[in-house]
């Protein structure tokens, strides 16, 4: 997302006359100060790498293909599900590929790694999007991209902090009852058990249906009050065939044409996890308020490699990103010294 349309979206998030009607929203003592999925999502990668991109504002030092192509993938599936497109889809592909090339390359920041467009965004997109398209042309999907707003609660200190996120897709079952939240990945690594489990987007998003309310795309809340029958983390890359014959790593055979694997990944959570959930994040909130603020990613494998300021992390010089107003209104807290004001609805 440009840093424009993420600013656009998180006014529009503060001013939303829905919060009126979110449950808990009288606990929250300032409204005007919202937390947003993605922060949280950076937040639990690396308390540092937060600091540099929301408090310091630092600009991104490079650009990765996979975000970028990740980023091409969810504006084309969402658009087949909202213009009803599925018989368009290369065309769509074909203009949000080079919609995204023309952003990234006005943002000028250097790519991460030289990778040919044609083959990396289109040949490898169309395979995961045509198989995308057969399976879910008929999916009872009532919303894409949709916008939620929740309060989240300390289980124990009641402490309340406003919400707001985004879920890639919502799902009626056949009875209009069962509520499914479909989130779209385009990684090419499936999760593993210990990732899933303490995946904090996927209780996010659980709570969300619980205590939250989403917006639906004709502007009316939906109050579901209940978790979700479902959670299913969309592997996307599962839907790319081999190109050749092979064989897994646990010994399992391929031909060619095969699919990777089964895409629908189901996310389970229990009361507990959602209070270990809520207490993680307001305690990392609470801590971010207070100015403790560490270098968390090295400790986890992998972070600090797929982190966008590394330099920065490591020199301390970074180049400011062109938005004055990019971070959350949590950083006048920081400056301040203090923990809120009174202001709040
Ligand atoms: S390089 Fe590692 S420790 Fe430094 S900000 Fe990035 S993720 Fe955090």
């Amino acid at each position: 997302m440009s840093e424009k349309s993420y600013l656009d979206r998180l006014d529009a998030a503060r001013e939303d006359p829905v919060w009126d009607q979110v449950a808990g929203i009288e606990k929250v003592k300032d409204c005007s100060r919202v937390f947003t999925a993605s922060q949280i999502k950076t937040m639990s990668q690396c308390l540092y790498q937060w600091y540099l991109a929301y408090v310091l504002k630092a600009k991104e030092e490079s650009k990765s293909a996979a975000t970028a192509r990740g980023t091409m993938i969810h504006k084309t599936v969402a658009d087949l599900h909202a213009k009803h497109a599925w018989n368009h889809w290369e065309d769509l592909l074909r203009v949000n590929v080079q919609a995204e090339l023309d952003s990234i390359e006005e943002q000028g920041v250097p790519w991460k790694r030289e990778v040919d467009p044609e083959d990396y965004f289109i040949a490898d997109s169309a395979g995961m999007i045509k198989n995308y398209v057969d399976r879910n042309r008929d999916a009872q999907t009532i919303g894409v991209e949709v916008p939620f707003r929740m309060v989240l609660t300390h289980p124990r200190t009641g402490t309340s902090y406003p919400l707001v996120g985004t879920v890639d897709r919502l799902d009626y079952d056949k009875t209009g009852k069962a509520l499914t939240i479909v989130d779209w990945k385009t990684g090419q690594t499936p999760p593993d058990d210990a990732f899933l489990a303490r995946d904090y987007q996927m209780s996010g998003y659980g709570l969300a249906a619980k205590n939250g309310i989403f917006v639906m795309p004709d502007g009316e809340p939906l109050h579901f009050d209940a978790y979700p029958e479902r959670i299913v983390w969309y592997q996307m890359y599962n839907l790319l065939p081999y190109k050749r014959a092979g064989t897994k790593t646990n010994g399992t055979k391929y031909v060619k044409g095969d699919l990777r694997g089964e895409p629908e990944i189901d996310v389970v959570r229990r009361e507990s996890d959602y209070d270990a959930f809520r207490a993680d994040i307001c305690n990392a909130i609470r801590g971010i308020r207070m100015g403790i603020i560490w270098k968390s990613g090295a400790g986890f494998p992998g972070t600090c490699a797929m982190c966008r300021y590394r330099s920065a992390c490591v020199t301390g010089e970074y180049v400011k990103s062109g938005s004055s107003d990019l971070a959350d209104m949590v950083i006048e807290d920081r400056e301040e010294g203090v923990s809120n004001g009174q202001s709040g609805r």
